[in-house]
């Protein structure tokens, strides 16, 4: 089992959508996946249909409540697609958990049950480096940071890094990034150019040769509650995801970053 932490401070970069379309595509490829939905707002639980009625047990249950995993998870209409969705009591979470001892293992704990269950497991995390993202951080094998090519991508970056240093010489020596992966790409724009340029001259291989373009049909589909390769999947958005899912898994999985 991989446990992929999706991380980015930031809101908007695409974190949700790369969760979902990421899970829908390694799902395709026979890939048993399961996505843990840590962001508050639900997104990638909505943008997969479950709707908010249907979130019995959430990741609230599983992290504070000592839920087990397999009655927070919920299957999807995607074939081997399952997540384990959330709602708006998350965003309390760092508040209730302050006084607890083992407040950053939650989610690590909370996964040990999943063993063998799954191939790969999508963490979609919040928009801040709260408590929710050091337990997916702990939790994580690799993070995969989606970077929205705009003024600051990189100076948040160097935060985030900054972070995920922290945890290896703390709760989790072994975490290691998985790649940047460029989002809303646009070659024609001069600022999508630079901001790859600098990405690639400072992070060499851990970019993704793979970018994700602005794409229409990636906006589009959550409302249908589909991944796009199902909504349209002859789409650029669906061919960039395809493409981001094989470069993933054809790469080295000891490569060790030098941040
Ligand atoms: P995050 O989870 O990081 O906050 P989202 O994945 O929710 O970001 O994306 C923010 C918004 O941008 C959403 O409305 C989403 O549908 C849209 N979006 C994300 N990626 C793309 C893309 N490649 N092309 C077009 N729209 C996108
Ligand atoms: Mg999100």
């Amino acid at each position: 089992m991989r446990v992929i932490g999706i991380t980015n401070q930031k809101g908007g970069v695409g974190k949700t959508t790369t969760a979902i379309n990421l899970g829908a595509t390694l799902a395709a490829m026979e890939y048993k996946v399961l996505i843990i939905d840590l962001d508050p707002q639900g997104n990638a639980s909505t943008g997969l249909g479950v709707d908010s009625t249907d979130r019995e047990l959430t990741t609230y249950d599983l992290l504070l409540e000592g839920a087990a995993l397999r009655d927070v998870v919920v299957p999807t209409d995607v074939a081997n697609l399952a997540i384990a969705p959330a709602t708006t009591d998350l965003s309390s979470t760092d508040v209730e958990l302050s006084s607890r001892d083992n407040r950053i293992f939650l989610l690590k704990e909370a996964l040990h049950q999943s063993d063998k269950l799954y191939d790969i497991v999508l963490i979609d995390c919040p928009p801040s480096l709260s408590l929710l993202t050091v337990n997916a951080l702990v939790a994580a094998d690799s993070v995969l940071v989606p970077l929205q090519a705009e003024f600051f991508a990189l100076e948040g970056l160097s935060q985030l890094m900054l972070t995920i240093r922290d945890i290896r010489e703390t709760a989790n020596p072994s975490i290691r990034i998985e790649g940047v992966v460029l989002t809303m790409h646009d070659p024609r724009n001069n600022l999508s150019r630079q901001v790859e340029e600098d990405a690639r001259k400072t992070l060499g291989q851990l970019v993704f040769k793979t970018r994700i373009p602005r794409n229409v049909r990636l906006g589009e589909a959550p409302s249908f509650a589909l991944p796009v390769i199902a909504y349209d999947p002859t789409s650029k958005g669906s061919h960039a995801y395809i493409d981001l899912a094989q470069e993933l898994i054809a790469r080295q999985t000891s490569q060790k970053e030098p941040v």
